[in-house]
Parts: structure tokens; C-alpha cells; sequence
């Protein structure tokens, strides 16, 4: 790309909703403060969070294997990020590699759970015990429960996306390809055992706006799309905003 000049930025605010209990694991760190062997990650004030980067490196791999990238994946060889910088994903995402200069386009924000209080938090978090079950007398092995902490179905997150705009036709591109991406996460899952049912998620109640590179030079006003909860429909409202 010739033009690395910024001409604005589009942001997509809206919420992620769980359709099924969520675990993104936390640290060591947060290990201390929960009961459960597997806590939920969350802030230093016990905040309960979907890490951006969590979010990202999803939609990415789900993008990656979907023959988004330049990459192809093959049976019993690691499954390694695209490093080419110049396929949709790599554009989108960034490179895979600091030798390529190449500006992402995106930023995901860590996405707090809705919650007007702590107990209000902790009313949304509750303890799965999960079986080992004994291949050959189908029942559970002594000692195979694992107690993890969930995220309850039904609880909301705030989610945020910005867009570095550079192109503004190729960009508009790039900005619907990232959303089919959010297709696929929606028939995958975030965080873990989404093989045993965990992580289902819907985007809802999105919206974009427009800034342009003048709205920060205080002159020009903001384009926003209507709430909507279809992602066609924000694909289609954004390619009319600039
Ligand atoms: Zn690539």
C-alpha cells in the first residue's frame, strides 16, 4: 500500500451476549480470589472481562482457517498465524511479524461484563463441575471432577471495535470481511470447552460511527448507523458512512 495516511476512524460499539456459560480462564494471579479450581479471568477490582486480545486472536484464527489469510493449514503441521502481510487477514489483524511494516487496522477493546454492582457480578458467575468419565465403565473416575467458574448464559458484555481507515474503498473491504468473521465466532465459541457447550455468544444491539480525520481537527460531524442486531445490515449501513 502506497498511502499509510489516516482518513478516519470507524468504531462498531455494541454488546456480546452469552447464549451458553462462558470460561476465558484468568491468571495466577486472579487464581487466589476465586473458589473454583478454574476461575474466570478479571481485573485487579474483581471485574469479570472478555480480554480483547482474546477476541481478537479468536476471530483471527477462525478467519485464518477459513482461507481468509494467505496461509494453508495441513493436517499434523503446527497451525501457525499468517506472517504475509498482504492477505485480508494480515491487513486487517497486522502481521504476524515485526520485519513487516504494516499498520493494523484494528482494535479490540477488553469488553466489561454489564453489571450495575459486585453482587451483581457475582449473581453472574457460577461453579460447573465437570466429569472425566472412565473410557470403559462409562462412569466418572474418582478425583476427575474439575470445579470451573462460568460466566452465566444470558450475561452481557460491552464490546468496541475501532477501524484505523487508510483506503476507504479497500477498507470498507476489509471492515466486511472482519464481519463475516464475527459470523463465524457466533457459530463457534469463545474461551474454553466449547466442545462441551461452553462460550456460544450473539453480537447485539450494534452501531458504527464514522469519525473522519477533520472530526479531529473539530470540524466535521459524526456519521452513525442505526442499532441493529443483524450483522448484513451492519455490513450494509457502514458501506453508506463514508
Ligand atoms: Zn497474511
Amino acid at each position: 500500500m502506497d498511502n499509510i495516511t489516516l482518513k478516519g476512524k470507524l468504531i462498531i460499539n455494541g454488546k456480546i451476549e452469552l447464549l451458553t456459560g462462558m470460561h476465558i480462564g484468568g491468571t495466577a494471579e486472579t487464581l487466589k480470589i476465586g473458589g473454583a479450581d478454574n476461575p474466570v479471568i478479571k481485573d485487579k477490582n474483581g471485574n469479570v472481562f472478555i480480554p480483547g486480545s482474546s477476541l481478537k486472536g479468536k476471530i483471527r484464527s477462525l478467519m485464518e482457517i477459513s482461507g481468509y489469510a494467505k496461509i494453508t493449514y495441513e493436517k499434523g503441521k503446527p497451525g501457525k498465524p499468517c506472517e504475509c502481510g498482504e492477505c485480508d487477514v494480515c491487513l486487517i489483524f497486522g502481521p504476524h511479524s515485526s520485519n513487516i511494516k504494516e499498520p493494523s487496522r484494528v482494535i479490540i477493546r477488553d469488553g466489561y461484563l454489564k453489571a450495575n454492582d459486585m453482587s451483581e457480578v457475582y449473581e453472574k458467575l457460577e461453579i460447573k463441575a465437570e466429569n472425566t468419565i472412565d473410557r470403559v465403565s462409562g462412569t466418572t473416575i474418582k478425583g476427575g471432577i474439575r470445579n470451573i467458574e462460568r460466566v452465566v448464559a444470558g450475561s452481557e458484555f460491552n464490546y468496541e471495535v475501532v477501524f484505523n481507515i487508510y483506503d476507504k474503498n479497500k477498507d470498507k473491504e476489509l471492515i466486511k470481511k472482519f464481519i463475516e468473521g464475527m459470523k463465524l465466532l457466533e457459530d463457534d465459541y469463545l474461551g474454553g470447552s466449547g466442545s462441551r457447550g461452553y462460550g456460544k455468544v450473539k453480537f447485539k444491539e450494534l452501531e458504527a460511527t464514522y469519525k473522519p480525520k477533520e472530526y479531529y481537527e473539530g470540524e466535521e460531524n459524526l456519521k452513525e448507523t442505526k442499532s441493529t442486531d443483524d450483522l448484513n445490515q451492519l455490513t450494509n449501513d457502514i458501506s453508506e458512512l463514508f
